[in-house]
């Protein structure tokens, strides 16, 4: 919320890829492109053939919110819909990445 904090973290396009890419292989799908642009109403989507679009809005969030979006894309080239596989598999990624292990 704070704008000194997001401004920090506006990252290049290239990065942000390379974020992707790297979730994708931990995640072990395969998206077959990757692209950034304008989008007015929400934050990325997953077509049918394995193309992600993120909107590039979302190089100006904060990590946490980028990587969420990331891996819940990816995650759709595994299950298509938000079921509970796709629930526990968001959790599962994103309390890794934390760190977590504690529980
Ligand atoms: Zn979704």
């Amino acid at each position: 919320m704070k704008s000194s904090e997001t401004l920090e973290q506006i990252i290049p396009g290239q990065v942000f890829k390379t974020e992707v890419s790297t979730w994708a292989k931990r995640i072990g799908v395969e998206p077959k492109e990757i692209r950034l642009r304008l989008m007015k109403s929400k934050w990325a989507s997953c077509s049918s053939n394995g193309r992600l679009t993120f909107n590039s809005e979302i190089l100006e969030q904060p990590v946490s919110f980028r990587r969420e979006a990331i891996v819940h894309e990816l995650l759709h080239l595994k299950v298509p819909n938000h079921g509970k596989l796709f629930k526990n598999l968001m959790k599962t990624y994103l309390f890794l990445q934390q760190g977590g292990g504690s529980k």
